[in-house]
């Protein structure tokens, strides 16, 4: 089921609407609006790679920063068949908000390439990884813009982006990307910090509207990095998973599913996916039937624009908390605030990753690194206090949690623009 009104599909208007109606409802100074209404820099690049029987494929790949104003550009890189620059354009805006909203002095950027990477072998992705740091070179930096996993992409390709950036720059260049490598100068808990951070708002979420967590229900849409780790640490919260899908389908059990043996079967399996597993108990469940699956709570994790015009009336979940970034069109948020459902907005719910990647960018600049227990007690801090704030000011105003998330991000930005003035 994919939604009939294609400009709902569009990430970037849809990230211009939601900052358009925070700037409305915060009065936003015409000069500063205008300034965060278009982004800083872009820059697409043309990536010849030698694939392993010879031919020369040309892949496109873009950087987009949207801001510096509270510090250097931050955001993943993904590797997929439907990035574009519009919609790199668009997540890095998302990635500012994200940023502003936690309270971590970054702004926002991403990038990525379109490919299918499934299609590649490791060194045909290790030579288009390369190639790649190669061509945006020019506009990252660890005081410019610093890269970080997103869709597809992992510590692999960020100890890729590291060797190669340090052989430019001839000299060791570990805080050019966050999600690296423990061995290589990253973080402890930065691999499921993103789902550790959904998990943490999920249960902020539930407590704060007096749920008993043991007695709840939970859905998880996707099973990647941050639908297993999102999956694994809300059950560790006493919620039962009661279905999970990936691109292989939807696997439901209204008695609770095994998730470590889950992710145990992907681990060894050869497609990498869900595919074929089965357990006593356990039905095969569409995606579309998933997500409309009454539950406590739903956590999409897996695409944008999941949840549109067409099912969000169908929606029995009594909290959305968004694991993705864009997976509520604007219309289907409106349709499922109508209906009471509380939906934490994505700059919130997956917002642990950018803050344990801040904790991953300051240790590798001190040269000194934390305890594991020191970066769970310190994201659980960012993490709660984020949404307290975001949750506190919504009743104050009256407005959906997303609203008051994007009012709170927007205001801390324009500030820091207000403070700056405009160059020169
Ligand atoms: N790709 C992640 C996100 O969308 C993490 C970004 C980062 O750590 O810089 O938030």
């Amino acid at each position: 089921m994919m939604p009939k009104n294609t400009n709902e599909n569009s990430l970037l208007a849809n990230a211009q609407a939601s900052f358009d109606k925070a700037a409305r409802m915060l009065n936003l100074d015409p000069n500063i609006y205008a300034i965060l209404r278009s982004n800083e820099r872009a820059l697409t690049v043309s990536l010849p790679v030698e694939m392993d029987d010879g031919h020369v494929e040309v892949f496109t790949g873009y950087r987009a920063q949207h801001t510096t104003a509270r510090g250097p550009g931050k955001g993943g890189i993904r590797y997929h068949l439907a990035v574009t620059q519009e919609e790199v354009t668009a997540l890095a805006q998302l990635m500012t908000w994200k940023c502003s909203l936690v309270n971590v002095p970054f702004s926002g950027a991403k990038g990525g390439v379109s490919v299918d990477p499934r299609k590649l072998s490791e060194n045909e992705l290790r030579r288009l990884t390369r190639r790649y740091t190669y061509a945006i070179s020019p506009i990252i930096g660890p005081n410019t813009d610093i890269p970080a996993p997103d869709m597809n992409t992992d510590e692999k390709t960020m100890t890729w982006i590291t060797d190669t950036y340090s052989m430019i720059k001839g000299e060791s260049s570990g805080e050019i990307v966050t999600g690296k490598p423990v061995s290589l100068g990253g973080s402890v808990g930065r691999v499921n910090a993103t789902g550790l951070g959904v998990a943490i708002a999920a249960k902020q979420a539930l407590l704060r509207n007096d749920y008993d967590l043991d007695n709840c229900t939970a859905v998880v849409q996707g099973f990647g990095n941050v639908g297993t780790w999102s999956a694994r640490h809300i059950a560790d919260r006493g919620l039962k998973i009661i279905a999970v899908s990936d691109i292989s389908g939807g696997y439901y059990n209204p008695k609770g599913l095994n998730i470590e043996k889950m992710i145990a079967y992907v681990k060894q399996s050869e497609s990498r996916a869900l595919e074929g597993y089965s357990a006593s108990g356990v039905d095969s469940i569409s995606n579309d039937d998933l997500l409309c699956l009454p539950c406590d709570v739903l956590v999409p994790a897996a695409m944008e624009n999941q949840i549109h015009l067409d099912n969000a009336n169908e929606i029995q979940a009594k909290f959305v908390v968004e694991g993705a970034n864009g997976p509520t069109t604007p219309g289907a948020d409106a349709i499922l605030n109508e209906r009471g459902v509380i939906v934490v907005p994505d700059i919130l719910a997956n917002a642990g990753g950018v803050v344990v990647s801040y904790f991953e960018w300051v240790q590798g600049r001190e040269g000194f690194y934390w305890t594991a227990d020191e970066v769970k007690d310190r994201l659980h801090r960012f993490m709660e206090v984020a949404f307290n704030d975001m949750y506190d000011f919504s009743l104050k105003r009256r407005v959906s949690l997303r609203d008051s998330a994007m009012m709170l991000a927007v205001q801390r930005v324009a500030e820091a623009i207000a403070l700056r003035g405009v160059f020169p």
